[in-house]
């Protein structure tokens, strides 16, 4: 196995000593898959609802059976029952430090909207959550009317940050009065006044919150959503001032809440009860001063394990969720008590921790390329002194590698194949050598990398001398899919999600490759993937069968992904699935949601596919004037345009 490489050479061996446990390894998915993924007897991913349930389906089959129905990759499979899960587990988790740190009042989160705004995902978030009165965090003026129009517990809380202007301070003053529970957080300064303004105005009071800056010290990609130059949040004398103002208006018997947020996706537990034992003394202090406080809000930054490592690496975290609701319920307890204070309701917004394994996006791979290696031998004519070079290294690598590997003069050998590339090229640009002779000196400089990558073992491949020649040797596998649309963190900041074939873990995956996505632009690619904690360019893949579908899943998608993608290249919204899992594990597809048409995503930038037709079909009219078109092709390329118009922007088979 070991001197098996992985290089999209064909394989030499049969597959039978392959099985679900090299797979497991090769994918780590018993590590970020946290129970709801793992890979079947038939070699398929399955899914599981809940953790350590016997309800489980086959995720290859779902997609096939789906294919069936026309509902084609790329897609968003949204399972409600994971959903489900994860809000029991954030509920379950507080429940249990309540008891154990015989905290005297209650847990009660909200949802922020921003993460995943979709309709299906909300109400589900909301019938899933009732039980514990579970409520929604809105940042903007739209997504408060969301909130208002779903959120119809009367218990529930509805948490609203974000810039307010008159009519979002307004709106959310008079709610109240429908029986609903808004807070607006004062995030800036100024909003004080235009709430007095407001109160003056509607002769209504709203329920008040504050949002502190912290000065704790938060880490990774979100660090500056603390500190003094954070965007949102009061300082300590800018809290003072507003607790002042307040007063004098008459509104601080209506100041319920301490609101903070360090950041998404906290990795290190330590900055977290940093941040914790900042904001509880902060909330003594505003006790102290006068304001009835009721709630605590932690905000979000609840991480999950992408990597599975347990780490503070960026893709992980070193805390379970029970470790967090401890951390959160311990540290408030502790700074109320020893201040004689009552312990508040504790409100968290964890987003990421909800809504991300619920979703898994599955697109095809439309094909694959790789450089090309394949020596002519009908070379007649005398070859040029570096093609020569190039024969000759490339023998004695055939040499070598049939003996007993010596390491260095494989390296040796390997930078001379380089340096004569190199000179080819040299050569070419002068004019001394043509494209048919640069070809050829490039197809011999990768045999001698294939000869090389075949011949050595994994350590001996990883030699920082020899390890362009994996990446150089990858494949490129075409995705039908979008990910400026679909995962557009993997571009903007390098998110890296799991991402794994859902199908054939029977099978070795003998290439290396990375994924090409299908946008004309050269950032469009996928080549970072976790192995272990460390990120590598390179994922084991199959090689794809003719006329067969090779689906790749990508993982833990559901929060952020589908509210920040756009429509680059006019790729539009995939195909989104809502599926139950029963009790016979057999599924039921509760949800569809159509893909978008291109005549869809035209009209959301302003053109009308009538009138795009029209202006085509004058065109066509002229180049039947002129003879260039018959009129038969005419009407056959108007056809093709009516119809692609009515379909999909992905590609089809
Ligand atoms: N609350 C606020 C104010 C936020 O800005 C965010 C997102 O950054 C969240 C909650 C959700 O954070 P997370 O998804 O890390 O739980």
């Amino acid at each position: 196995l070991l001197r098996h490489k992985l290089t999209n050479f064909e394989p030499k061996k049969s597959n039978k000593y392959w099985t679900i446990e090299n797979s497991i390894a090769t994918y780590n998915i018993d590590k970020w898959g946290d129970k709801y993924f793992s890979i079947n007897s038939e070699g398929n991913i399955s899914v599981s609802p809940e953790k350590n349930s016997a309800k489980k389906i086959d995720l290859c089959k779902l997609v096939k059976e789906l294919k069936s129905r026309e509902i084609n990759p790329p897609l968003i499979i949204r399972f409600n029952d994971i959903l489900k899960d994860r809000i029991n587990a954030l509920h379950d988790s507080f429940l249990k430090a309540i008891k154990t740190y015989k905290y005297k009042n209650i847990y009660q989160g909200v949802f922020p909207v921003k993460c995943n705004q979709q309709k299906n995902v909300l109400e589900k978030i909301i019938e899933f959550g009732s039980q514990w009165n579970f409520g929604l965090e809105v940042g903007s003026k739209s997504e408060l009317l969301i909130g208002l129009a779903l959120l119809q517990n009367q218990n529930s809380l509805l948490i609203c940050n974000g810039y307010k202007d008159k009519k979002y301070i307004e709106v959310a003053t008079l709610a109240r009065k429908l029986g609903k529970k808004p807070i607006i957080v004062i995030e800036q300064r100024d909003e004080v006044k235009r709430i007095i303004k407001a109160v003056q105005n509607l002769k209504a009071t709203p329920l008040l919150g504050i949002r502190a800056k912290l000065s704790s010290k938060s880490s990774g990609r979100w660090s500056k959503s603390v500190g003094d130059n954070s965007k949102f949040g009061l300082s300590i004398p800018e809290i003072m001032s507003t607790i002042k103002e307040l007063k004098e208006a008459n509104l601080i018997n209506e100041m319920k809440l301490l609101h903070f947020h360090i950041g998404s996706q906290i990795s290190d537990i330590a900055v977290i009860k940093d941040a914790l034992q900042e904001a509880s003394q902060i909330y003594v202090e505003l006790c102290k001063l006068g304001a009835p406080m009721q709630y605590i809000d932690v905000g979000g930054g609840l991480g999950i394990d992408f990597d599975g490592t347990k780490t503070s690496s960026s893709t992980s975290t070193n805390y379970s969720l029970q470790n967090y609701a401890n951390d959160v319920i311990a540290t408030i307890k502790d700074s109320c008590e020893l201040n004689n204070i009552e312990h508040p309701t504790v409100i968290s917004e964890s987003g990421r921790a909800i809504i991300s394994h619920c979703s898994v996006l599955i697109f095809n791979v439309l094909g694959t390329s790789q450089i090309s290696s394949q020596i002519k031998t009908s070379h007649t004519k005398p070859q040029s002194l570096i093609i020569e070079n190039l024969i000759e290294t490339l023998n004695q690598l055939k040499i070598l590698t049939k003996k007993k590997v010596n390491l260095s003069e494989i390296i040796e050998l390997w930078n001379d194949a380089k340096k004569f590339k190199e000179d080819c090229l040299v050569a070419f640009r002068l004019g001394f050598l043509n494209l048919e002779e640069r070809a050829h000196a490039e197809e011999l400089t990768w045999s001698c990398a294939k000869e090389i990558a075949y011949n050595l073992n994994n350590d001996e491949i990883t030699h920082p001398d020899l390890y362009e020649i994996t990446e150089t040797l990858a494949s490129t596998y075409y995705a039908n899919l979008s990910i400026f649309k679909s995962i557009p963190d993997s571009w903007a900041i390098n998110q890296i999600f799991p991402t794994i074939p859902i199908h054939r873990h029977l099978e070795e995956p003998f290439c290396k490759g990375n994924f090409a996505d299908l946008t004309c632009d050269s950032d469009g690619k996928i080549n970072s993937f976790i192995d272990n904690g460390k990120i590598k360019s390179l994922l084991n893949l199959h090689k794809p069968e003719p006329n067969k579908d090779y689906l790749i899943g990508i993982f833990m998608t559901g929060a952020y992904q589908e509210a920040l993608g756009n429509f680059h290249n006019l790729f539009g919204n995939t195909n989104v699935i809502h599926i139950d899992i029963n009790q016979d594990n057999s599924y039921k597809v509760k949800n569809i949601i159509k893909e978008d048409s291109k005549a869809e995503i035209l009209q959301l930038l302003d053109y009308d596919s009538d009138s795009l037709v029209e202006s085509i079909r004058i065109n066509t009219e002229s180049a039947i004037d002129q003879k260039q078109l018959t009129i038969e092709e005419a009407r056959k390329l108007i056809d093709q345009i009516e119809i692609s118009l009515r379909n999909s922007s992905y590609l089809s088979e």
